[in-house]
């Protein structure tokens, strides 16, 4: 047996398959990503916490030879586990490395992929249709959300993407989407553009505010920042039906629709939803980055096909 093995049995350390499934687990409920295990960082300590490890098994050290180099390396044992497990779970392709994830984020970490993502989702409890609404980074899902938020504009954007298949694979559509989501929900800082709410899950995984297409998939509308904003399910809801628009210079307009409104209609408690934005003018709060902002193009379409639609009636 190797010395690292003999120490872990005689220290009583986790079995490694516990510590891989502590680990599918934490990563879920830290957003889908943790960095890179290092001294200090609260996520070894977190870890350390469920297993219930005494002191003794927190900070028993091995001491490496590197004979090539003439060098001796001291490092925690319970380090030397977690990052074993993490190695494990990557040669599974359930979490990618932290060289991988560095190429994509800039920063160290490791992270799930989709098929970790799903394991995780088991592993957690939570029911798979809760999968879409979850703001978990996974590795492709944030490939597709970089893209989406690093893209340049180009010049003359048009907002419908005329050669869009009918038909595209449901698994492709379903990462796009979700990248889409994050993208834009992020841009808007997880807050409505139209009246700032911004609400997690209690369990902090699920956001209430949702990526709203400006023109509509069944419009063809592109899956892009400037085709999107976010919105919460009540102004996403309002919006879509033509209840809201937004114009160009991005002030909020109300549908005329509201003269003919019953009184007792569209109020949430003293909040007057449909109304306020009709009695002042009101802008959208939009991301601090104006090449991400919504394009004149999709908004004009949205007023015209969408929200003028509505004023006919
Ligand atoms: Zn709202």
């Amino acid at each position: 047996m190797s010395y690292e093995g003999r120490m872990t049995e005689d220290l009583a350390m986790p079995e490694r398959r516990l510590i891989e499934t502590s680990l599918l687990k934490c990563l879920f409920l830290h957003g889908g990503v943790i960095r890179e295990f290092g001294e200090g960082e609260p996520v070894v300590q977190q870890l350390a916490d469920e297993f219930h490890l005494n002191d003794r098994q927190r900070r028993e050290t091995l001491k490496t030879m590197y004979r090539k180099e003439n060098r001796r390396k001291t490092s925690l044992l319970w380090h030397r586990l977690l990052f074993r497990a993490a190695t494990a779970l990557a040669r599974k392709n359930l979490v990618s490395r932290p060289t991988e994830t560095f190429r994509l984020t800039n920063r160290r970490e490791w992270m799930l992929t989709e098929k970790g993502f799903d394991e995780a989702i088991k592993l957690s409890d939570i029911p798979i249709s809760r999968k879409d609404s979850l703001l978990v980074a996974s590795f492709e899902v944030q490939e597709i959300a970089r893209a989406i938020a690093e893209r340049p504009k180009p010049e003359n954007y048009n907002p419908i993407d005329t050669s869009k298949k009918t038909v595209t694979r449901v698994a492709n559509r379903l990462l796009r989407q979700r990248g889409f989501r994050q993208a834009v929900v992020e841009a808007y800082g997880h807050k409505c553009a139209m009246c700032g709410l911004k609400l997690a899950s209690p369990d902090r995984l699920s956001w209430e505010v949702e990526a709203a297409h400006i023109v509509p998939s069944y419009a063809r509308g592109r899956d892009d920042i400037w085709n999107g904003v976010a919105l919460c399910r009540l102004h996403h809801w309002a919006f879509d039906i033509g209840w809201l628009t937004f114009s160009v210079d991005y002030q909020i307009q109300v549908s005329h629709a509201v003269d003919r409104l019953p009184p007792d209609d569209g109020i949430m408690g003293g909040y007057e939803f449909i109304r306020a934005p009709a009695d002042k003018p009101m802008a959208l709060c939009l991301p601090n980055r104006r090449e991400m902002h919504p394009d004149p193009a999709a908004i004009r379409w949205h007023n015209q096909h969408v929200f003028n639609r509505q004023q006919r009636t």
